[in-house]
């Protein structure tokens, strides 16, 4: 009986917004957030969005691994715990993220998540290391990405569960996965009303504590710390 658990990025391993956080740096924002805000509001669709906002930023490949060290910086507690723990019991961890894939795969590398269960966008890059693109394929940079992400893993095991701060986090349910919303970075309503368990503290051990039989936590104790 294999399980998953599907961990998004931003505002739930770590407590920043990756492209934010570029836009900031590239002095962009204003023409950023406008953008966001479509998409979240659903009068631009993702992919459109996404294509947009990487063109104003350009992100570099030194940049992106600023990014990938500012996720490890940024992480929020009880992350490393959680995921010690729920490998201990037998649960096979992913990353799922609208995230940079270069960036995003530092921080899963620092939790000890493979490179072939992070799902992320992948950035080009030229020659010289300036930005030349995203693979325009991904799933994870289109409206209901993150569901299609969820059905692939789920293929492979028995059951899932998505945890996450977003609404389309809570997409995960379509395919079939128990979805636990986190609110201890952000907390959004939508996404309280919509989540089958929500977590108001800001500690991610809440999710073990959520999923594990109690014989289980006194397996874990030591780990969970
Ligand atoms: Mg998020």
């Amino acid at each position: 009986m294999m399980r998953a658990i599907l961990f998004d990025c931003d505002s739930t391993l770590s407590t920043i917004e990756g492209i934010d956080v570029l836009a900031e740096r590239a002095g962009v924002v204003d023409q950023v957030v406008p953008l966001t805000t479509a998409a979240m509001d659903g009068r631009l669709k993702l992919e459109e969005a996404y294509a947009a906002r990487l063109d104003l930023i350009k992100p570099d490949r030194a940049v992106i691994d600023w990014l990938g060290q500012h996720y490890v910086d940024t992480m929020v507690e009880g992350a490393a715990e959680a995921v010690n723990a729920l490998r201990a019991l037998g649960w096979q961890v992913h990353v799922v993220s609208g995230g940079i894939r270069q960036a995003v795969v530092e921080l899963a590398s620092h939790l000890g998540v493979p490179d072939e269960r992070v799902h992320a966008v992948h950035l080009d890059f030229d020659a010289d290391g300036r930005y030349a693109g995203f693979d325009l394929s991904s799933p994870l940079a289109r409206n209901g990405g993150k569901a299609e992400v969820c059905r692939q893993v789920m293929a492979q095991v028995d059951s899932a569960v998505m945890v996450g701060d977003g609404i389309t986090d809570m997409e995960a349910a379509a395919a079939g996965a128990m979805v636990i919303g986190f609110g201890g970075v952000v907390r959004r309503e939508a996404v309280a009303s919509r989540a089958h368990h929500f977590i108001d503290k800001p500690d991610l051990r809440e999710v073990v504590r959520l999923l594990a039989t109690p014989a289980e936590l006194d397996r874990v104790s030591l780990l969970l710390g």
